[in-house]
């Protein structure tokens, strides 16, 4: 599982890429949601320009470009980018916990699928779907809501999970549905050795 190097601000713990789609790592953004240890790993503004980075969405010297908007803008932009994480929670985490995504939020999905479709276009010259260039940080959104779009249309439900631990959603891709967690050298050993000390008293 590759972890990615964002500033942890207070927190102890890090931040890896174990969802397998795009959407599902955004919302792992939250680390231990809905627990007493949850950390929101976007309340420092850069880290969402590191994450779109190491997921691909964006290249370094874009990047660099991106991370020059400050101020009441940054703010804003900030604002947006956690409001639509929430949005696309709604949607994606009741699908790793066996649950249908409530009908209200899917069409609040449509609504923003409509608005991104202007993003993306056919390359003249390898005649291949793209994403225009990304001018902000609202527009780095346009792939991963896209992404959810995928995931509840075009892939298999039942490999969609939660690490029982730490709550982290993924797509199991192993060939048995076999994975557990998100990923097995920290949480599935933390797993193991609580059993074993549970097992010894
Ligand atoms: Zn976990």
């Amino acid at each position: 599982m590759k972890s990615i190097a964002l500033d942890p601000g207070n927190y102890s713990g890090t931040y890896k890429l174990v969802g397998e789609e795009i959407s599902f790592d955004f919302i792992n953004t939250i680390s231990w949601p809905g627990t007493e240890r949850e950390h929101d790993w976007l309340d420092v503004p850069g880290n969402f320009i590191l994450w779109a980075t190491a997921a691909g969405i964006i290249s370094k010297s874009k990047a660099k470009l991106l991370s020059r908007i400050s101020g009441v803008k940054l703010t804003k932009e900030m604002e947006y980018v956690q409001s639509i994480r929430y949005e696309l929670s709604k949607i994606l985490t009741p699908l790793a916990f066996d649950k249908k995504p409530p009908e209200g939020a899917i069409a609040d999905l449509n609504i923003l699928i409509h608005q991104i479709v202007q993003q993306r276009s056919i390359d003249l010259k390898t005649q291949k779907w793209v994403w225009n260039d990304f001018l902000s940080l609202r527009e780095v959104l346009a792939p991963i809501i896209w992404n959810a779009g995928h995931v509840i249309t075009e892939i298999d439900h039942a490999r969609i999970k939660h690490c029982p631990s730490c709550n982290w959603i993924f797509y199991d891709n192993t060939k048995n549905k076999s994975r557990r967690w998100c990923d097995m050298k920290d949480c599935g050993s933390r797993d193991k050795s609580l059993r074993y000390y549970h097992s010894q008293k």
